[in-house]
């Protein structure tokens, strides 16, 4: 028995580009003025390896592995996720082994935790964004916008060590960070005003596996992912203002192709399966079975009990 705590991925990166966005405004142009122009650095990062923080029951500390092959008898009931220990290193952390009773994943201990606040938060609960400033001292925030291949853009907050971690979690085609606050109720204000900009949305108006479908369609070719850059570089100088050091980025599959042809499905529907690791994008594994290829959702698989009858690593 053994509960997987979290999907850890080490990033390479592929090239890095400049871009050139004129903030001139129509009324400027009509009247002659000259254009300026915001410069943007994007990056583009590729997941190079992929480790699971794997916790046994009678443990409290989970171990990083790199899965290759998994045979799961059975998705059990969901165990507490309350975890704390240094940013960065998850390996590190004490995880709490008790069952989850609270909606949102949390044993009764730790229903009333600065991590069981924070998530309350970025929920939409301003409440429990201020108990987070008061509980957590010495947190970073983040807040970013997001492309995902349609009209739309995403605003959204994270704690900023893990702000890369974040946008993977995501379908996307490329991401800015906004800025980063010393106050989760800051970050917040700043995330709801950017929601108000039209065409950015704080919570989803489209499903995942609709942003799925639409950012993969932009990743697989790099001309048409650089029209999402310039798309969002164009809302980025906006919000800004006069800004000029300006950074965009894009984390990308090791295999888009695979992803682009992938099923999404239920992991219990996988249980009694060999399945391969063959890769991690936004917020989905990608295994391999039977020579079929599927998409997982991570939140699936973490923080229940799992049985297993094969795990390579
Ligand atoms: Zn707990």
């Amino acid at each position: 028995m053994l509960v997987l705590r979290a999907v850890l991925v080490e990033l390479e990166e592929l090239d890095v580009k400049t871009i050139s966005v004129s903030k001139t405004s129509l009324s400027d142009y009509l009247r002659g003025l000259t254009s300026t122009s915001s410069k943007f650095v994007w990056k583009i990062y590729r997941v190079k390896n992929i480790k699971f923080a794997v916790q046994s029951l009678w443990e409290h500390k989970p171990k990083l592995y790199t899965i290759s092959r998994l045979g799961l008898k059975s998705v059990g009931k969901q165990i507490c996720k309350y975890h704390e220990g240094p940013n960065e290193k998850i390996e590190e952390h004490w995880y709490c082994n008790r069952p989850a009773v609270s909606p949102n994943g949390f044993c009764s201990e730790h229903q009333k935790s600065p991590l069981a606040y924070y998530e309350k938060c970025t929920a939409g609960n301003l409440n429990a964004c201020y108990a987070v400033d008061r509980l957590w001292a010495g947190e970073k925030y983040a807040v970013y916008l997001l492309a995902f291949g349609n009209n739309m853009f995403k605003a959204g907050m994270t704690r900023a060590w893990r702000v890369y971690t974040r946008i993977l979690e995501q379908p996307h085609t490329v991401a800015h960070v906004v800025n980063v606050y010393d106050s989760i109720v800051s970050a917040r204000q700043t995330e709801r005003k950017l929601g108000r900009i039209v065409g950015v949305s704080e919570g989803m108006g489209v499903k995942r596996e609709a942003r799925l479908a639409t950012s993969l369609k932009k990743i697989v070719n790099r001309a048409i992912l650089e029209e999402e850059a310039r798309r969002l570089a164009r809302l980025a100088a906006r919000v800004a203002g006069g800004e000029t050091s300006i950074e965009l980025f894009t984390i990308l599959p090791r295999r888009p192709e695979l992803f682009a042809n992938a099923k999404p499905i239920a992991f219990n529907e996988l249980v009694g399966k060999s399945l391969e690791i063959v890769d991690y994008w936004g917020g989905y594994l990608l295994v391999k079975s039977d020579n079929m290829y599927y998409l997982v959702e991570k939140m699936d698989i973490l923080h229940r009990i799992l049985r297993v009858f094969e795990l390579t690593h």
